[in-house]
């Protein structure tokens, strides 16, 4: 069989060739252990991450003494949030955020619960998007932090971020933002937005896996964090443990590729996603879930009014797409982040989402659409 056409770049992307040859070297040439101060092998691993580091921070607007390295979102959300809330919980312990953000996030806060926090999970209108008077209501001297993602990974909907982060700012609360789907997709500033602490990884733009960062603020506030994790003294005591010194560079390359690119890979998936859906839903009976107004170029959640995703995606082979959210494809539970948004269990589970990329072709997605077209008249005849 052939391989299906791969539409599923939320998930995770391939790491783009150029990166992998920025790789390779530093798994049998220049070995290092970017900690070993005294000898040339260490000097040239820990330049690299150092060469690393200041394309993060340019990526994002930052500065390189404000990137600690992770092993991605999952990671950087956990340091970020248990360090933060560790740190402060003797003066504030509400946390606000939102029922859309990511299991990382959420399972997070779960845990904090459980040391004490209070958390408030706030709800999104049947957009995607939060109401943000509901948010000024919520917010006051108690707020140790609002953590809102800028882009959904199911829906691609983008937050009004710097709005959320003056409201937080005015209350002396912290902004956590995790922007782990926005390098490559839209342009980053993380000083214009104004968020405090902010998480990327590199495999969801076209770096490896295993390998992110944590973004904290030094000044205007300085972020101030208790070491989640315990170890060496790596990543000023935040992140112990010996660099991923291919990964780093790896993250590094890709850092500079999405910053390059942002204009141009997102001129490119924003048009065949266009045309992807005007050919899906001209008959009527599709829907396309969350705000086309605030919504990264290159998403595309689905509703099939007449049909089961489940039933839709044995059909639909040919592409590689997910169901819901990829983490909880497994899982019968239809998506969190459409029910929050007001789909009913056989809405949210008649919903596909299709995430393109760099690599997709027109041709590509112009192949697939005649195909599901097809493959839903037949259905439709059937029923
Ligand atoms: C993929 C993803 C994560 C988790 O990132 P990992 O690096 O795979 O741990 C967190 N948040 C969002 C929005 C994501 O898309």
């Amino acid at each position: 069989m052939n391989n299906p056409y791969y539409f599923d770049n939320n998930a995770t992307t391939a790491v783009d060739p150029t990166v992998l040859q920025a790789m390779l070297p530093y798994f049998s040439e220049h070995y290092g252990n970017a900690s070993s101060a005294v000898h040339p092998y260490g000097w040239s691993a820990s330049k690299a991450c150092e060469r690393a580091r200041e394309k993060v921070a340019d990526l994002l607007g930052a500065e390189s003494s404000e990137i600690i390295f992770t092993a991605g979102s999952t990671e950087g959300i956990h340091l970020g949030l248990t360090g933060l809330y560790q740190r402060f919980e003797k003066e504030r312990k509400t946390i606000i955020s939102y029922e859309t953000e990511h299991k990382a996030v959420l399972g997070t806060l779960d845990y904090l619960a459980t040391l004490g926090a209070h958390i408030k999970l706030l709800k999104v209108d049947r957009f995607g998007l939060p109401d943000l008077q509901t948010l000024k209501d919520h917010l006051d001297t108690s707020v140790l932090c609002v953590v809102a993602a800028l882009a959904n990974n199911e829906t691609g909907v983008v937050f009004p971020l710097k709005e959320i982060a003056a409201m937080a700012h005015e209350q002396g609360a912290f902004v956590f933002s995790d922007l782990t789907q926005a390098p490559g997709k839209m342009m980053l500033d993380i000083n214009e937005l104004g968020i405090d602490l902010a998480c990327i990884s590199a495999h969801k733009m076209y770096g490896p896996k295993g390998t992110g960062a944590l973004f904290l603020r030094r000044k205007n506030p300085r972020v101030q964090l208790l070491p989640a994790m315990q170890g060496g003294g790596q990543e000023k005591g935040l992140r112990p443990g010996t660099l991923n010194v291919p990964g780093i560079v790896g993250l590094g390359a890709a850092a500079a590729l999405a910053k390059e690119n942002t204009w141009n890979w997102g001129a490119h998936v924003s048009r065949i996603r266009t045309w992807f859906e005007q050919q899906l839903t001209e008959d009527g009976r599709a829907y396309i879930n969350g705000s086309t107004r605030s919504r990264l170029p290159n998403t595309s959640n689905i509703l099939f009014e007449d049909f089961r995703a489940a039933e839709l995606l044995k059909k639909f082979s040919f592409m590689a797409i997910a169901t819901g959210s990829a983490c909880s494809s497994a899982l019968a539970e239809p998506s969190h982040v459409l029910s929050a948004m007001g789909l009913n269990k056989e809405q949210a589970s008649a919903s596909l989402r299709f995430s393109f990329g760099k690599d997709n072709t027109f041709e590509q997605v112009q192949d697939a659409a005649n195909k599901a077209k097809d493959i839903l008249q037949q259905l439709k005849e059937n029923q």
